[in-house]
């Protein structure tokens, strides 16, 4: 069967794959560590399970509307009030089936052919595909790793073209960790008025930042920011929620309105008691966010020295997620690798380390490994990775 092309030229989910591939391995009942995953390793808070099963059994088992429970719209009304100090109104909330689905709808509400993003290098993966798959062009910039893996104002007016739609801010950033200053997103956010570029601003991470380093969103700075952005974050990372499949999109009622009629045609409403355990992880207690916040904080401080002793590495100590993004093109070499794919395919199949090679994240001098599991899983990856260099140097 031919495939239509704009799917055939997708590329998979590179963490997926390397995940897939950890699976397989340890099928075959070898000892894999696996640091490729993307998601808490915690179980989703109980008050939330009780609340998803209180529902079921009060048969609210229904469709409910397509951009979300009342309810949930609320909630997340109530939390980027409480959290951010801004204000939406109920029908500038689009609640979707996970933060990647919100993106997908956004992008091919607001998307039409030859239309481009601005799409920052180190990137999560599934950007470019889904800006292609809406029939839009992604553009890179480069976010240098001397500039802790940030752009600048000035490249994005050099990427600029009467066809620039759109920007993507991830802030906390997947795969780097990082996180943009309020001035420095204030000097990002006026180059993006005077171009008027719709700002999709990806906070997914926002929870989990360490060391007082502090999340802020670019529609936190003025008014007029406020109305050019677009913002996308879930349940996921902050409330350990990955498998529930919930996000949302806040912005322009325009926008939100587009995006509810393409849910209407497509998934109709994210599962109804997803969306009540949802309502639960933004009313209810908020400690288990912080708890787990601090576990991620502890395990990054207890990996982040050992990782630097391994031959030829390189680490921009991570602000916030739950990735370290070091460039092991040096590293590679010493093990006798000809670049750092091949380098992560070694590790994964004779140490045993599942790392994600940064390649796929548009990057590739680097790996993306991930803290979201144990102390000591961390602590013996990192020591098979340093004997597994070691000896082959
Ligand atoms: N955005 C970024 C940067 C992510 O890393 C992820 C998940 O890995 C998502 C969005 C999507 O999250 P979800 O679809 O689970 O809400």
């Amino acid at each position: 069967m031919k495939l239509a092309k704009r799917v055939a030229a997708l590329t998979p989910s590179s963490t997926l794959a390397i995940t897939a591939k950890a699976k397989e391995l340890k099928a075959q009942g070898l000892d894999v560590i696996g640091l490729g995953a993307g998601e808490p390793d915690f179980n989703t808070p109980v008050n939330i399970l009780e609340a998803a099963k209180k529902s079921m059994d009060e048969g609210q088992t229904k469709y409910t509307p397509s951009a979300g429970l009342p309810g949930l719209r609320s909630a997340v009304a109530d939390k980027l009030e409480r959290d951010q100090g801004l204000t939406y109104r109920t029908n500038e909330i689009f609640i979707g089936t996970g933060a990647k689905h919100v993106l997908y709808t956004l992008f091919q509400a607001i998307l039409d052919e030859g239309d481009e993003v601005l799409i920052p290098t180190p990137y999560w993966v599934s950007y470019p595909e889904q800006v292609k798959l809406a029939m839009g062009t992604p553009v890179y910039i480069e976010g240098k790793e001397e500039n802790q893996f940030k752009i600048t104002p000035e490249q994005i007016k050099a990427a600029v073209n009467s066809r620039t739609k759109a920007i993507i801010l991830n802030s906390p950033s997947n795969p780097t960790g990082m996180i943009y200053s309020p001035e420095e997103l204030k000097a990002i956010g006026e180059t993006c008025l005077e171009h008027g570029l719709l700002v999709v601003s990806d906070e997914i991470y926002e929870k989990l930042v360490y060391h007082g380093n502090k999340h802020v969103s670019i529609a936190q700075l003025s008014p007029e920011l406020k109305k050019q952005t677009i913002i996308i974050n879930g349940v996921s990372k902050s409330h350990s929620m990955t498998g529930w499949r919930i996000g949302y999109a806040a912005g322009e009622e325009s926008i939100i309105k587009a995006m509810t009629n393409l849910a209407s045609h497509s998934t109709s409403n994210p599962t109804t008691t997803a969306q009540f355990a949802a309502i639960e992880a933004y009313n209810g207690p908020q400690d288990a966010v912080e708890e787990m916040r601090g576990a991620f904080e502890s395990r990054l401080d207890g990996i982040y020295d050992s990782l630097l002793e391994i031959p030829g590495l390189a680490c921009v100590k991570p602000q916030g997620a739950f990735y370290l993004f070091p460039n092991v093109s040096e590293t590679a070499k010493l093990a006798g690798y000809r670049d750092v794919d091949e380098f992560a395919e070694g590790l994964l199949e004779n140490a045993l380390v599942a790392v994600v090679p940064g390649s796929g994240f548009g990057a590739p001098e680097n790996i993306r490994l991930s803290y979201a599991t144990s102390d000591a899983a961390l602590t013996e990856a990192v020591k098979r990775m340093k004997e597994y260099v070691e000896a082959r140097m």
